[in-house]
């Protein structure tokens, strides 16, 4: 539309963050105002150039910006790992808890034996948590059912958490996330008895928005993740991948030599897998909750990826056993303290690059054409949103133009 005529909705009175890179650190613009007609925005400026709207709102300066992206959550599963947790605290060995029936494959039992109405309940509570702190958008991942039946489930609860709350949900297929008991040993005959099958059918269903898979000793081999990044590209489905998390197999580089969206993770990323990043333009999604989870200490190349131009996205990782994170805005802090980005660099990873990282370029940015997914915060500041632990700000959120 054209702005002579009057926007639906005028927000005034905002610091807004529009997170467009290249001019002031964050976008910002003092005394600023964003114009709303059908979900998008249509303007936005100096308060004192808005264009006329039906409806005005005055923020009293209140910042504005995108609403969050969690781009990496595996928010669907049964079962908690809370014993587990405890039992290491306790002085219990990785064998013993094994034996005790904990670990990944605690978590595949349970959601095996979830219905549908029990994986959306636990999948709601944890998608609210988000919302909650002004997420608008939220990747989701199977990869706790490991057979076709419960993979299925999975993605269609994740869709339907879309249907059931004011958010964008993204789906990705994570079938090669862990080698499941009964092919324990053989990953190349899960691989091609459920993985790929399971993955056309998911795609027939149009259950999928991406394929992800986890590239490491204990999980699949790079030759095994080329292989189903080939039945990806065949279903013209864009791909993914957990990569150099625990140690360096070259799956980033491999990820980026099928042109994947992201490689997520990184702590033993190397300058190989940079380099290959950088000239394929895939993003990386740095995950600090896993790492303080893991306790690990290597942290991810931060400065290698900033000077290579690698764009940085920060997720939650939200999962039962490594990173049982529900708060974006702590992985932003975390993001900060344990792994040195800039607050900015820490928000745009949230927003700009985390929609790149899903592949999207109608959001994560305030600026005309994108939708109006937005988030108003009792701050002053932006760098406050990385600063405070545990602490939501959160005045309102906008989804799709409304107020929600
Ligand atoms: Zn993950």
């Amino acid at each position: 539309m054209s702005v002579s005529e009057p926007s639906d909705r005028l927000l005034t009175g905002a610091r807004v963050a529009t997170m467009v890179p290249g001019g002031a650190p964050y976008g910002l613009i003092e005394d600023g105002a964003v114009a709303i007609t059908d979900g998008h925005v249509v303007w936005v400026g100096p308060a004192t150039e808005a264009p006329c709207a039906r409806r005005r709102e005055d923020l009293g300066g209140r910042l504005v910006t995108p609403g969050l992206i969690d781009c990496h959550s595996h928010i669907v599963f049964a079962g908690d790992r809370a014993r587990e947790f405890e039992m290491r605290l306790e002085g219990a060995s990785y064998e013993a808890i094994a034996r005790a029936g904990g670990g990944i494959l605690s978590t595949v039992r349970a959601t095996r034996a979830a219905s549908e109405a029990e994986l959306l309940a636990g999948a709601l509570a944890r998608a609210d948590a988000l919302i909650a702190e002004g997420a608008t958008l939220l990747e989701i991942k199977s990869g706790y059912g490991l057979d076709r039946d419960t993979e299925l489930r999975m993605l269609r609860v994740a869709r339907r958490v879309a249907a059931e709350r004011p958010v964008r949900v993204r789906t990705s297929f994570l079938g090669a996330h862990a080698v499941p008991p009964e092919f324990a040993g053989d990953a190349e005959g899960y691989l091609d008895a459920i993985v790929l099958p399971t993955l056309e059918a998911a795609a027939a269903e149009g259950l999928v928005d991406a394929v992800d898979g986890f590239c490491e000793g204990i999980a699949f081999s790079p030759a095994q993740i080329a292989r189903l990044f080939d039945r990806a590209a065949a279903l013209g489905l864009p791909v993914k991948l957990h990569a150099e998390q625990l140690s360096n197999l070259g799956g980033a580089a491999l990820a980026a030599d099928h042109g994947a969206l992201s490689a997520d993770h990184l702590e033993w990323l190397d300058d190989t897998g940079v380099e290959a990043m950088a000239a394929a333009g895939t993003v990386s999604v740095l995950l600090p909750g896993a790492y303080y989870t893991l306790r690990e200490t290597r942290v991810p190349p931060v400065a290698a990826l900033r000077a290579a131009g690698v764009p940085m996205a920060v997720a939650t990782d939200c999962n039962p056993g490594s990173s049982p994170l529900a708060s974006l805005l702590i992985a932003l802090n975390m993001a900060c303290t344990l792994f040195r980005l800039t607050p900015e660099e820490a928000l745009a990873g949230a927003t700009w690059h985390a929609a790149r990282a899903l592949g999207l370029d109608d959001c994560g940015a305030i600026v005309p054409g994108r939708r109006a997914d937005l988030a108003i915060w009792d701050v002053r500041h932006p760098a406050e949103l990385a600063y405070r632990i545990g602490w939501n700000p959160l005045a309102a959120r906008i989804f799709a133009g409304e107020t929600t």
